[in-house]
């Protein structure tokens, strides 16, 4: 049978496992999949675009699982009370085609895209950096400023928002959960003021210029995590032509990230060349570099497989006939039969 995991039983896994502990280990399990990147099939993410909003389906596999993902991205999704983004997938084992899980993905997308955020500026950001500025506190904003904490050693936040409700839920939670010491700013430019990494997670269906060259510092290490689609950056060109810029999937990024409004010829390196050895990342205390996050399917694909593990272990989720389960595979319709019981077919028709 398929283990099921909903929102409710992976917040409760979250919770019994403790968020921290959860993402330290993910942190592990994501360099350790980002090494063996050339075990992977591979391929940019498949999108339905429409106005409003994006539909995209990321699948990835390695020689045992399979896995993908169903994600949206709808930044005016607010006035119908809904998310922005929100996610499913599954896991599947590649020697029999056999689905293992069906799991929520909105939840897992804020925590497997801070872990991937901070498991970049692990090898990116300077080794001593200790402040964060944070533009957009929306649904991603939480788990980004924790991994940071937590993974990165960050002490200090400081945050802006448009919406001035979104800093207040940001700052609240922080208080709650971290011992960040937080501090609320006017501007995008304030935020950037003086810090060692800006994440910017913002939501805008439009090339936006969230940052621009006047709010570069040396040193500086950018996680942008809101330009994730055609049509869609939050960085200045000029940002991109001063630093050094990290993607997760190069043939995604192009068409997706910050870097789309770049030529072909500017170029990127990918994060499993960091993570491998095979480039060296940041080189020296002055650079300025950007990791151009989009979310690539192997980051599910680590969070799939760790949901599973917990699940399996913690016996959380359900168990569902999401596939037959038959005593005689060849006899498909005798499920029909079963559901119907003891009345003949044709009285049930
Ligand atoms: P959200 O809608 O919950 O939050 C976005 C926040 O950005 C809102 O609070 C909004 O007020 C704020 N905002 C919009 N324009 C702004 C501006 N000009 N200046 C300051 N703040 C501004 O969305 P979310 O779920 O937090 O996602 C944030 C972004 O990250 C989205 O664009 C989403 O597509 C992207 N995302 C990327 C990845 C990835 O892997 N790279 C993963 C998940 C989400």
């Amino acid at each position: 049978m398929t283990r099921f995991i909903d929102t409710r039983a992976l917040a409760a896994l979250l919770a019994q496992v403790g968020v921290r502990r959860f993402m330290s280990e993910l942190s592990v399990t994501m360099r350790d999949d980002y090494r063996r990147w050339h075990e992977f099939d591979k391929s940019a993410r498949l999108a339905a675009h429409s106005d409003v909003g994006v539909i995209e389906l990321m699948p990835i596999s390695d020689a045992s699982q399979y896995a993908f993902k169903y994600v949206n991205g709808h930044p005016s999704n607010g006035r119908y009370e809904l998310p922005t983004v929100m996610a499913f997938g599954a896991l599947a084992d590649v020697e029999t085609g056999y689905p293992t899980l069906l799991s929520e993905l909105t939840l897992a997308t804020g925590v497997r895209t801070a872990v991937a955020s901070a498991l970049a500026a692990s090898v990116l950001a300077r080794p001593d950096s200790a402040t964060m500025g944070m533009i957009g506190c929306g649904a991603q904003s939480e788990f980004q400023a924790i991994a940071f904490e937590s993974l990165l050693g960050v002490r200090r936040v400081r945050l802006y928002d448009i919406d001035a409700a979104a800093v207040a839920k940001l700052r609240r939670n922080l208080e709650r959960h971290t011992d960040l010491v937080v501090e609320v700013v006017d501007s995008a430019r304030a935020a950037a003021e003086g810090v060692d990494i800006l994440t910017t997670a913002t939501a805008d269906k439009a090339l936006a210029t969230i940052v621009d060259t006047s709010m570069l510092s040396n040193g500086l290490h950018i996680n942008a995590v809101g330009g994730d689609c055609p049509g869609k950056t939050e960085l200045a060109a000029g940002v991109l032509e001063a630093s050094s810029v990290f993607v997760e999937f190069e043939p995604q990024t192009r068409i997706e990230g910050d870097i789309q409004q770049m030529p072909g010829s500017f170029a990127v390196t990918e994060l499993w060349q960091v993570l491998t050895g095979a480039h060296p990342g940041r080189v020296s205390d002055s650079e300025i570099t950007v990791f151009d996050s989009v979310g690539f399917a192997l980051e599910d694909y680590s969070m799939l497989r760790q949901v599973g593990h917990y699940a399996e272990s913690l016996d959380i989720g359900e168990r569902i006939h999401l596939v037959p389960n038959l005593d005689d595979n060849k006899n498909l319709y005798g499920l029909v039969d079963s559901a119907l019981g003891e009345r003949p077919a044709r009285d049930a028709a």
